[in-house]
Order: C-alpha cells, then structure tokens, then sequence
C-alpha cells in the first residue's frame, strides 16, 4: 500500500494522488460512478437501539505495509522499480546499496514486544516471495534454511497473537506467473504488480492471483483473514478487486469476513470508517462480505525509502491537542495509523519506531477511552453493525446476526425492571457497570437517558430481554 503511485501519474503527487482515489471511492460508495464497488445486501435499519463503537470505545490499529521475514524489502525493490521506468524519476535513485540487506529478527521481537507491552495491536506484511529475492515456502538465497525457519517462528510467537498478517500480493514488485512461478519477462508497468497489471483484469484473474499469495502465507503457518495491496494494485480495478478479495481469502483461508487494505485518507472530514462491501446472503446459511479498511494517516514515519520522517506531531501533538489522531478519534470513527517497515527500522536507525513509540505515549496520555484492535476485529465489528438486524421495543432487543461478534455494544432509551439477560444458544446475565469506560464482554451501564450494553453477540437469532 501507498508506495510511489504517484509514478504512474508523474504529474500528480502522491498525496493528491491517493486523495482522488479516495475521493472517488467515496463517491462510488454513495452510489455513482462507474466503478461503484457495491455494499451489496443491508437489513433495515436498526429500530429503538443505536450499535456503538465496541464497549463504548474508540477503536485504534497501526497498519504496518511491506515487512516480510529478513529481507529489507525495499532496498531489493527500488532498483527494480528503477528499471521499470528506465531512469526517469529520481525517487528511485536513493542510496538503496547502502541500505541493509536485512531487517534482523532481533528487530521484529523488540517492535513486537514493545507493541504488546503497550496493548498495540494492527497489521503486519508478510510479502511471501519479497522482491523476487526467494520464497518463503522454499528459500531465500543470501539466508540459511535455518534461518528462514527461525524467522517464520519469530513472526508466529511474536507477532501473531496481535497482528494479522496480510501478505502484499507475491513479490511487491514483478508479477508472477501462476504457470511457471517465475517472473513474466516484461518488466513495464503493465507486469509489475504496483502499478498496471490490474487494470482490465477479471474477479477470477485477480483472485487467482491472491490465492497464489495466500497459499504461501498458508505453507508456512502464517493463517490470512484478509490482504493489503502493494502501491497502485487495484487502482483502476477496484470492484473487481473488493469481490477478488472476498473469493481468495474464503478459498484458501475459509475467513468468515475477509478483509483488505487499500486506501488511505490523510486529510480532510471524509469517513475512514470500515466500508462493508458485497454483503449478500444476509438471512441464510452462508453469508458473505468483504472490509475494506481505510488508513487515516499518511507514513510520517520515514517512509517505504527512509526518507527524513514528517514527525510524531503530525499524528499528535506533545499537548495531545492537534493532528490528524486527534481529529479522528474526536469524531469516533476508528483511527488507523500507517507506516513501511523499512522506514520504521530506517536503516538500523529505527526512527519510525522511536515515533511510533512517542505517538502512542502520546495517545495514551490524552485518552482514556482507545481500544487497540487487529483489522480482523475491525472488520468483523463492522460486518456486524452494517448487517445485523436490529428490533427492540419496551421488553427486549431482538438480534438477527449473519456474523458472531465478541463486544457488541448497543444503546437504548433507558427503561425500568431488572438486568438484562441475554437469551440465545444460552442464557447469559449481565453484569452492571458504574462508569461506561468499564463496559467489557457482557456487562451494561445506564445514565439517565440511556442504557448500554456489551455482549458477545450469537450468529443468528437473540434477544436481549429484562425482567
Ligand atoms: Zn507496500
């Protein structure tokens, strides 16, 4: 995601480059345009009850594009992506041989660790055969077996009880072949996976592709529930890719909510809310939707290229008072931070994770009322309050959910009697709260208007009932 797309338009920077994208993808999203990615099946809308953000919160991820095991992705991809524009822009003429060939394990446990000592919880890249370098199903030529292995058990014990893994398509840089696993010969844009190879491309073909990717993740433990996109994938594609998103990752992963990474809004008042996409299904046994989550900053961090890094400010201010964090997370809307693994290790440097770290100390500070979460969480709290449908009246709420959902948070009008109970597969009593900022997995709070309650909500029929 979001590396150099502005090539492909040199006349247009990045920024305005991913605003218009964007732009017109919410355009879409309302309903005109001709690449309308469409949200496909909805209930009626919820009647007496308003779904929250889980437990009352704002939810918060770090999104974390183009890592993989050892290799620094980008110090492989820029000669590459030189290449493809045979010398014409000088944003891929850094100093990519002086950069490391590696980003050490030793890195990934002290990013991991410091993640979970701070709750932090996001996406981590795994890119499954980086720049072409080697796979990680087979081998990476400069690493040993050993190694390798070691690496991909680094990323299981350390990452993965707070990350999703995602891969970002197979090389991040040329298109493969799904015949022959090799690289296609040519190496203009049209085959390199960051820019054009999408555009024209069918559901099937693009599917395929994601497939291939995910069965890589899949060789070697590495379990998917949704993908991120490298660059411009996708660009001129993008209902062919939420729909190809949905099928590859049911396929090979079996994910109930499948979900993808694609956009970026950094700026501005437009929603970065999740956008649930193609739901169909809705009342029988196997319904389906796909997520596209949407970062809400740029990489302030140092970039896919360790360019000098825009600063934590940017995110939050030392006073908590200012940014981009703090505009989003005071409209509620789910706040997810980006960042490139070569800029947040930065040659050894780690001036993205010095950031980082500062960013969260910072966030942590100003509020109370965060809640970290995977793009997965994210994304099956979003399936849940666009799908479920939702009636209550004096006596009780009655839930008719396509998607289970832990933390499922409704408010409704307060009203007299005793705890509420819920009633589905199994009773379940609830417990009361005294401040909202207490609410967990199966507890509610009243104020004087309204009363709110967290559960865990069943797939299928519930009610909600007091008395
Ligand atoms: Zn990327």
């Amino acid at each position: 995601m979001a590396v150099p797309s502005a090539m492909a338009f040199p006349r247009m920077n990045r920024r305005r480059f991913v605003q218009g994208l964007v732009s017109s993808a919410a355009a879409t999203w309302a309903g005109s345009g001709l690449l309308a990615q469409s949200g496909g099946e909805r209930p009626a809308p919820a009647q007496g009850a308003t779904v929250l953000n889980p437990r009352g919160r704002v939810p918060v991820s770090l999104i974390i594009d183009d890592s993989t095991c050892l290799v620094n992705l980008n110090r492989f991809a820029m000669p590459q992506f030189n290449d493809t524009f045979a010398g014409a822009n000088p944003v891929y003429q850094r100093d990519w041989r002086d950069w490391p060939v590696e980003i050490p394990d030793a890195f990934v446990r002290e990013f991991g660790e410091w993640a979970a000592t701070n709750s932090v919880k996001g996406k981590y890249s795994i890119v499954p055969y980086p720049a072409c370098v080697g796979r990680l199903d087979r081998g990476l030529p400069g690493w040993s077996q050993a190694e390798l292995r070691d690496s991909l058990e680094v990323v299981r014990k350390v990452m993965l009880p707070n990350w999703d893994i995602h891969p970002e398509m197979i090389t991040h840089t040329r298109v493969i072949d799904l015949s022959t696993g090799q690289p296609f010969a040519d190496t203009s844009p049209r085959f390199m996976e960051n820019w054009e190879w999408t555009t024209g491309r069918s559901v099937d073909e693009i599917a395929q592709y994601l497939g291939y990717a995910l069965r890589i993740l899949r060789d070697v433990g590495l379990p998917c529930e949704g993908i991120t996109t490298p660059g411009g994938f996708g660009n001129r594609a993008l209902p062919q890719l939420s729909q190809a998103s949905l099928e590859a990752v049911r396929d090979v992963f079996h994910a109930e909510v499948p979900h993808y990474f694609r956009h970026v809004i950094d700026e501005g008042t437009d929603s970065v809310a999740p956008r649930v996409e193609n739901a169909q299904g809705l009342g029988g046994t196997d319904p389906r939707c796909v997520v596209s989550l949407i970062a809400c900053t740029g990489d302030w961090t140092g970039g896919w290229d360790n360019t000098e890094p825009v600063g934590a400010d940017r995110f939050i201010t030392a006073d908590g008072q200012a940014g981009r964090l703090v505009e989003v997370i005071q409209r509620s809307e789910p706040a997810l931070l980006l960042a490139h693994w070569t800029g947040v290790y930065w040659n050894g440097q780690k001036r993205g994770l010095h950031i980082f770290q500062e960013v969260v100390r910072r966030m942590h500070q100003r509020f109370d009322h965060l809640h970290w979460m995977k793009l997965s969480e994210l994304a099956r709290y979003a399936a849940a309050r666009e799908l479920t449908l939702i009636r209550a009246d004096d006596s009780r709420v009655q839930l008719q959910a396509p998607f289970a959902c832990p933390e499922f948070t409704l408010r409704i009008p307060r009203r007299s009697g005793s705890a509420p109970t819920l009633v589905g597969a199994e009773h379940r009593e609830l417990r009361e709260v005294n401040r909202p900022l207490d609410l967990g997995p199966n507890s509610w709070h009243q104020d004087a208007a309204n009363l709110t309650v967290c559960f865990s909500l069943p797939r299928g029929t519930s009610e909600l009932r007091w008395g």
